[in-house]
């Protein structure tokens, strides 16, 4: 492609993304599409020859864009609801254009030292300890199996060089979990080769957080029964209801017994950016590691995973292998990424949170969050006033879990949990068909439970007005 053309075609698609912003709440949140539809729309062998840009973009429009589902929207409230920002997709361009693979400092100076700044500066707006070195990952699922196998790496058995399998002398090693804890900490275990017996799951109290006499006695027991415990995962906002751990309370226990302590604020550490919200993160300056994704609530394009860890000598200690082709001259003196993972090539991922920082500036980025924050304490409080709504969990950050409860009469107990989880799937799916606003769920005591999470840069009390109003016409149609 020619300047001439680049240039054109360039400013055409940075058209196409604003005018993709301005008429994003015309668009279904949830794609309208079933299973396959797309496909069949596509040749199914490559063009033989080259095709003109324009076409190429024709079919964005024509295709691509019905088959999305709209993350960016303003009313995309499930899952954790995330969104890109403008200065993250410049910098995701400015990325694309560069192409470096910041394996080694050399192939990536760049890369690598607005890593070590941009995580620096992140450090401080969290209230993270100096301690606390960072190093950029894709998602948290990465994050924290880095984590887990460079605690398994301090407990000195020589798993690297001799693995776990074959070996008489090597017992059980476990993980303590919390029964909240997210799905990627079991993958991540089993990954690593400890095997899901490897992992053991800790009961919660009534506020989804984990039960620390209960980690205590599970910690004694498997010390007792010859095993090594070696690992515990607190999380600071787990999935299902954004509940924190606590952490402080765990740290002790993971001192006294030598164990590893890896905090997974995925999803909540960016709230420690909001200076009252500080405290969630108490605890935190004990912990051995902690991952927290900017790609999850600190408007930068997915994907960015952050973890920060105090002990990055064993980090690469479990990953550095250096063949004679990657070998340099300044590689005792400098940092390169490589020897903290598993890839190789890393993409430069540093440059759009770096932009997202600058461009909003702390109070910027606070200020969006506790927003957020005061948004889902709005939705919340609507819930609270009506009869026919209930909370079924505490809201310490912008996730919101609740559910219908209108009563029916002369009901037995089973009969209305039946009905009621029924009523609420219904509530949910007929909110998502109507394309204007999407929601998902989770299981909480055994209750179907709609979750309404708060994270984009575009909701405002407008769209959450909505979707209240949205949820009570489906009440209204289903009740
Ligand atoms: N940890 C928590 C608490 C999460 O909520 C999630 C995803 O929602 C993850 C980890 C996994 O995140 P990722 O998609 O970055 O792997």
């Amino acid at each position: 492609m020619n300047k001439e053309d680049f240039r054109r075609f360039g400013h055409e698609l940075i058209d196409w993304i604003a005018d993709y912003f301005y008429r994003i709440e015309e668009l279904p949140v949830l794609a309208a599409i079933e299973p396959g539809d797309l496909k069949v729309q596509l040749p199914s062998t490559p063009p033989q020859k080259g095709e003109p840009m324009e076409k190429i973009v024709n079919d964005i429009d024509r295709l691509i864009v019905p088959a999305l589902t709209h993350w960016s929207h303003p009313s995309f409230f499930a899952y954790f609801a995330t969104s890109t920002s403008a200065p993250g997709i410049f910098g995701e361009l400015l990325s694309a254009a560069f192409d470096n693979k910041a394996m080694l400092w050399r192939t990536s100076p760049a890369s690598t030292e607005l890593e070590e700044v941009a995580l620096n500066w992140l450090r401080q707006m969290m209230g993270l300890d100096g301690g606390m070195s960072g190093i950029i990952y894709d998602t948290a699922s990465v994050s924290s199996m880095h984590a887990i196998a460079a605690a398994r790496e301090g407990i000195e058995k020589r798993i690297r060089e001799e693995g776990m399998s074959g070996r008489a002398d090597l017992p059980l090693l476990r993980v303590y979990v919390s029964e909240q804890s997210h799905s990627s900490i079991e993958k991540g275990i089993i990954t690593l080769g400890l095997g899901q017996r490897g992992m053991r799951k800790i009961p919660t109290d009534d506020e989804f957080r984990m039960d620390t006499k209960a980690l205590s006695a599970a910690i004694e027991e498997d010390k007792a029964n010859g095993f090594i415990p070696f690992c515990v995962v607190a999380t600071v906002g787990t999935t299902s209801t954004s509940s924190i751990d606590p952490v402080s309370e765990i740290v002790p226990l993971c001192e006294k017994h030598l164990l590893w302590l890896h905090v997974d604020a995925a999803y909540a550490g960016s709230a420690a950016v909001v200076p009252e919200l500080r405290y969630i993160l108490a605890g935190c300056e004990r912990a051995d590691s902690l991952v927290v994704n900017p790609h999850k609530w600190l408007f930068t394009p997915f994907d960015l995973s952050v973890l920060y860890c105090r002990h990055m000598d064993l980090l690469r200690r479990a990953f550095s292998l250096v063949p004679e082709y990657l070998r340099t001259p300044e590689q005792e003196n400098v940092r390169s990424g490589s020897d903290y993972g598993i890839q190789l090539g890393r993409r430069f991922r540093a440059l759009k949170l770096w932009m997202v920082i600058r461009y909003f500036g702390h109070e910027g980025l606070a200020q969006r969050i506790r927003e957020h924050c005061r948004l889902a304490k709005l939705f919340a409080s609507w819930v609270e006033e009506s009869p026919d709504w209930e909370l079924l969990a505490p809201l310490p950050f912008a996730l919101v879990c609740f559910r219908a409860c209108r009563k029916t009469g002369g009901e037995t107990e089973v009969a209305r949990a039946k009905r009621l989880d029924v009523l609420n799937e219904a509530i949910m799916h007929g909110v998502n068909a109507t394309g204007k606003a999407l929601l998902s769920h989770t299981r909480l005591r055994d209750k179907l439970t709609l979750r309404l999470s708060i994270g984009n840069i575009r909701t405002t009390g407008k769209h959450v007005r909505e979707v209240w109003e949205l949820l009570n016409e489906q009440l209204e149609r289903l009740a």
